[in-house]
């Protein structure tokens, strides 16, 4: 059996970036840009005030002007001050010519239409906010491999963009085998139950910006589920599957997936949840089988798919925690199994939630995140610094 370490070098090796997809900036959040992106435009793309104020040119022992125009946001007009004229304007408002300096109103005494500046001192070009300072037309504005975040998705829409070439994510399949499962809604009869891991896992996949998601469920039959898996590969850069990968005499994915040529990269790894974990290629596409307990799917699914999917899509450095913190409490493990620990993060230091055991979800009302506790060690001490991954 190898190590969480060795399954991940695995899979490392394995990676493969997707192609491009054209979607709605205001939809780009999270996503990672696909081409360098220039500027088409100036921003801005006028000189304008930063100000509610008046506009007029400073200097020449000048001390009051006439107010002879008023230019609110957006006006399209060119006006032209002459010499001791002053425009009343506001943020935002493009400059008059003849202009180079805006005073706050709030420092100017105005009597009808005259103003009056005495305080000493004040720069020419102050509160001006001149065309071409943010970017300029032509110049790199974002690389290829930003994550755009929010703020990015403002800069693109501030010059103009309505969508962005972001890297696509994969088409998935998600197969949940079990003849137990049903899908919450329909009545649960005696010795079934209620499927929670296609829900968790199209909510996982959502998450990181999976959208097309096909979702199947087959009984524990080797044909049917042979045949459905076969379907799904057809479709899908990326298959999921829970359930069925372990020992008993039920578990018919991995044989179902040796018979359609699917190639093993590892099967079983040294950690709890999870020991029974299938990681597989055919050609370019991507099988995983998660041991169906819902704990160890997420884990599993946190540790090995994500980090996959995230590289499809253009993220680097996949690998890496999202965090490290000291451990709350001491912690027992055993020696020889990396755990993934449900917990939760509170005032800079990382708590082991109740209820660890892998058919249990309970922990999940309370953690935001996995602690990573090393393979090699049955004691973690508190204040050890651990590694964190978030849900
Ligand atoms: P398996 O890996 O198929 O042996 O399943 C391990 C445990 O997980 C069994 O108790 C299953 O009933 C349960 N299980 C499997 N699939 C699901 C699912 N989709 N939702 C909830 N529990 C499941
Ligand atoms: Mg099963």
């Amino acid at each position: 059996m190898i190590s969480v370490n060795e399954a991940r070098k695995i899979l490392a090796e394995n990676l493969t970036r997707g192609g491009s997809v054209e979607i709605q900036v205001s939809e780009a959040a999270g996503y990672v840009v696909y081409r360098d992106i220039v500027s088409p435009a100036d921003v801005p793309a006028f000189d304008n005030s930063a100000m509610d104020g008046y506009a007029l040119a400073w200097g020449k022992n000048r001390e009051s002007w006439t107010v002879v125009v008023e230019i609110p946001a957006g006006s399209a007009k060119n006006f032209r001050l002459s010499e001791g004229e002053a425009a009343r304007i506001f943020t935002g408002s493009p400059m008059p010519e003849g202009a180079d300096t805006v005073i706050p109103q709030e420092q100017i005494e105005r009597t009808g239409n005259i103003i009056q500046y005495t305080l000493p001192g004040f720069g020419t070009g102050a509160n001006v906010r001149y065309k071409g300072t943010q970017i300029r037309t032509g110049e790199l504005m974002m690389q290829r491999g930003t994550l755009l975040s929010a703020g990015g998705v403002g800069l693109l829409a501030s010059v103009g963009f309505a969508t962005v070439e972001v890297f696509a994510p994969p088409v998935l399949s998600v197969i949940v085998t079990g003849s137990e499962l049903r899908t919450p809604g329909e009545p649960l009869t005696h010795g079934a139950i209620f499927d929670s891991n296609s829900p968790m896992l199209k909510a996982a996949l959502n998450r990181l910006g999976v959208r097309k998601i096909y979702t199947s469920r087959v009984a524990d039959n080797e044909p049917e589920l042979r045949k459905n898996i076969e379907k799904e590969l057809n479709k899908s850069d990326v298959v999921i599957i829970s359930g069925g990968i372990s020992v008993g005499d039920y578990d018919f994915v991995k044989t179902s997936l040796a018979g359609l040529g699917v190639k093993e990269l590892f099967y079983k790894v040294k950690q709890r949840p999870g020991k029974p974990i299938f990681a597989g290629k055919l050609e370019n596409k991507w099988v995983f089988a998660l041991p169906g307990n819902p704990a160890s799917v997420l884990s599993c699914f946190s540790h090995y798919v994500k980090p996959c999917i995230r590289y499809f899509m253009g993220h680097n450095n996949v690998w890496n925690p999202d965090i490290t913190l000291p451990l709350a409490e001491d912690s027992i493990k055993k020696k020889g199994l990396t755990f993934f620990m449900k917990a939760y993060t509170e005032n800079g230091k990382v708590h082991l939630a109740e209820g660890q055991q892998s058919f249990n979800l309970i922990a999940f009302s309370k953690a935001d995140c996995f602690a990573e506790l090393p393979e090699d060690v049955d004691f973690v001490e508190a204040g050890t610094s651990v590694n964190i991954y978030f849900l």
